[in-house]
């Protein structure tokens, strides 16, 4: 069996994912990484653990998805397992792929139990269900944060690859980025996320302000962002990002099964509603009951007093 890891990375840096999926695939023994960008990103990947060796294709821009896909389907002579994280650049990789080479992707997928044998979520993660591939090329998206990052080890070798990269249909014509220095939402450690009820835009920045406070990302509702309180790269859930944080603090959020989805890789959940009964509060390990508007701000003031900020 000979496996493909595509790196996730963006700006210049590994994504914190990449780690996360090589130490899920190792499940199935070691892995070569394919970086298709620049070289100090594949000198990073060479030192997580459980790479062979790092293939890069340096590329005068990024690559779209379709391109990528061709990249890949040249390689699939040398590889019968190519896995991706179930993030921006996967989603839009692995189906392509597996449109050109004729075989089923297997995707979100949470863990590897054989080399044929993957589980993954159905029914908005309700349900976990397993599922056998008899494929002789195995493509597969890994949800990152359903898996603990691979350890450091010294650097395995990187050998740059010379591969045709073709003219898409489509290109690059610009990218528009929310900056901030806040942590990425969907590796966060803490993350606290507002709802609807927190009644407009210029609510909304309570919440930011508590995150602040704790050094956490800002997560929201699809109810808060379809009111415009919060931009929909916030979102959480379902539809949105999947999230495993140490701490999820849920403020003015009902639970709904939609929202819940994206967040049960979360290890702690503190839920502050006015209302005992909402789902969040039934699944909570902590819940403080009160007014949102009264409750954020007097932790904030602790936290200030306290020193806290991490
Ligand atoms: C196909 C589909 C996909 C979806 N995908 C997602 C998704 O990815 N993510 C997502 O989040 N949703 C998603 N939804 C929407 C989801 O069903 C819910 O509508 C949404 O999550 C509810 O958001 P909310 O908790 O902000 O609002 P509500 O459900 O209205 O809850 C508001 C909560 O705030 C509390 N509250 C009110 N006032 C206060 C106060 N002053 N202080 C404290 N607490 C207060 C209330 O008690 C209540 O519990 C999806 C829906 C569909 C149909």
């Amino acid at each position: 069996m000979s496996i493909l890891v595509l790196a996730e990375h963006d700006q210049g840096k590994l994504s914190a994912a990449t780690a996360r999926i090589v130490a899920g695939t190792n499940a199935l023994g070691p892995v070569d990484l394919l970086v298709a960008g620049p070289r100090a990103v594949a000198d990073d990947a060479a030192s997580i653990e459980g790479v062979s060796r790092v293939l890069v294709l340096e590329a005068d821009q990024a690559l779209t998805g379709e391109q990528l896909a061709l990249v890949l389907k040249g390689m699939t002579d040398r590889y019968t397992v190519i896995v991706a994280a179930a993030a921006a650049t996967g989603r839009d990789v692995i189906p392509r792929l597996a449109a050109l080479c004729d075989v089923m992707p297997i995707t979100d997928i949470v863990e590897i139990l054989s080399t044929d044998r993957f589980v993954r979520p159905i029914y908005a993660g309700n349900a976990l269900e397993t599922v056998r591939s008899a494929q002789k090329l195995t493509l597969l998206t890994l949800r990152a944060s359903a898996f603990s990052p691979a350890g450091r080890q010294s650097p395995a070798p990187v050998e740059p690859i010379a591969l045709d990269i073709l003219p898409a249909v489509a290109n690059l014509l610009a990218e528009h980025r929310t900056d901030g220095d806040r942590p990425d939402l969907s590796t966060a450690r803490i993350v606290v996320a507002g709802g609807v009820s927190v009644g407009s835009r210029e609510g909304f920045t309570l919440i930011e302000n508590l995150a602040t406070a704790l050094g956490a990302a800002v997560g929201a509702t699809r109810a808060a962002v379809d009111a415009g309180y919060a931009p929909n790269d916030w979102q959480v859930g379902q539809t949105g990002k999947i999230i495993a944080p140490d701490l999820y603090i849920g403020v003015g959020i009902s639970g709904a099964l939609q929202h819940l989805a994206g967040i049960q890789g979360a290890k702690t959940i503190l839920a502050i509603n006015s209302d005992p009964d909402a789902p969040l509060c039934k699944i909570a390990d902590l819940v403080l009951v009160g007014d949102l508007f009264e409750l954020v701000p007097e932790l904030i003031g602790e936290l200030e007093r306290r020193g806290l900020k991490r």
